[in-house]
């Protein structure tokens, strides 16, 4: 990663004035974004174009761009990870169409896109699985619909493709702080909370910002995915930007080497992602009811190269011991006692013997209360 590179994309994109959804330079931008990805070696790097109705534009329809690249992966192609954030921008106190430089909200995300590109390719990596780098249209006005991450979010439900997760970047480029001191946070979405602690590990590993839990099940591009059933992820500036939607969102009041440092956490989680199997997503309990028994269930992992979970359990969260391996996605914890609590965790495993961080939840099994007896209805 390369803060030069990064400051290019940036200025770059600001230099198109304003990038609002609705001027007629949205396929200039585009077609911009497409060459870059063009000039680093990609072959396959389409403008994904869909139709934007909304009330700002009076409900006449619009022709909007995703631009997508594409990494097919070696051993698994079927497999999909996204890593992005949306290229246009809007300005609310002055007209959007005029000026809308949006260097932190969200070309600093865009060039999260562009720059893990770049990286990837100069250092002739090949991923196992397929990575789609990909600078979304259309996300400022998403409250309305018709976002470029909706649509394909909902494109990638209906072809049911097996989207392993989407890493989102929307404003990281805002940090008050000296470098060393500077924080991101790190957002997730119900049922994949699992994904934030190995997010969160990352980015301490491989940048000098300090990673935070930030919201879950924020709005954003990540959010069309994860209503799409999609795991997802979401990286933000700590520090919010005093400049957001405003004229004075320009480069000269980002901080491009913290921009750089986030990128590189999560391009780390992505190849992390890539190359181990996924983590299990939307642990459940359930109470059995007999104050001996608790019943667990999570999704099915969809990797090809998938073994089996391998079950723990304890009376700590943080240390569990070993139960059990099983293919199935469901179990019952039995043998325990009446009102203790219980700590449970299921990983994935892959034939290489790789084993993915636990998923953990918790819970206490009750015996259900008989029915009371001896009720009497009294008249009010
Ligand atoms: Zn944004």
């Amino acid at each position: 990663m390369n803060v030069d590179t990064v400051t290019y994309y940036v200025q770059s994109l600001e230099n198109f004035g304003s990038r609002f959804e609705y001027n007629e330079n949205r396929k200039d931008i585009a077609n911009w974004l497409k060459d870059q990805f063009t000039a680093m070696g990609y072959e396959q790097v389409e403008l994904d174009s869909f139709l934007v109705i909304t009330r700002y534009n009076n409900n006449v329809p619009v022709m909007q761009y995703n631009v997508v690249a594409t990494l097919t992966g070696s051993t698994r192609p079927d497999e999909i990870y996204i890593i992005g954030g949306h290229y246009d921008s809007y300005n609310q106190t002055g007209d959007p169409h005029v000026f809308a430089p949006g260097a932190d909200d969200n070309a600093s995300g865009t060039a999260s896109a562009l720059e893990t590109a770049r990286a990837i390719k100069s250092a002739g990596y090949q991923p196992s699985a397929t990575i789609k780098f990909v600078c979304f249209a259309a996300e400022e006005l998403m409250l309305s619909g018709n976002s470029g991450s909706e649509y394909m979010a909902e494109k990638y439900r209906e072809q049911n493709i097996n989207l392993k997760l989407m890493i989102n970047n929307d404003m990281i480029a805002n940090n008050p702080r000296p470098l060393n001191e500077s924080m991101v946070s790190v957002n997730y979405y119900t049922g994949s909370e699992t994904l934030k602690d190995i997010a969160m590990s990352l980015m301490d590993q491989y940048s000098v910002v300090t990673p935070m839990e930030g919201g879950r099940d924020v709005w954003t591009d990540s959010r069309s995915f994860h209503e799409e059933g999609f795991p997802a992820i979401y990286y933000d500036e700590y520090d919010f930007s005093p400049n957001y939607h405003t004229s004075n969102d320009v480069i000269a009041n980002c901080d491009m080497e913290y921009c750089t440092e986030v990128i590189k956490g999560s391009a780390a989680m992505l190849i992390y992602s890539v190359e181990s199997p996924s983590p299990v997503h939307n642990l459940n309990v359930f109470d059995f009811g007999d104050g001996a028994t608790l019943v667990f269930t999570w999704s099915p992992n969809t990797d090809s190269d998938f073994k089996e979970y391998k079950l723990y359990s304890g009376r700590s969260a943080d240390s569990l011991d070993y139960i059990d391996s099983i293919t199935d996605t469901t179990f019952n914890l039995t043998g325990l006692s009446d009102g203790v609590k219980y700590f449970f965790g299921v990983s994935a495993s892959d034939f290489d013997g790789n084993e993915t961080l636990l998923t953990k939840v918790s819970a206490v099994p009750n015996k259900l209360p008989k029915a009371p007896g001896g009720v009497q209805a009294i008249p009010a």
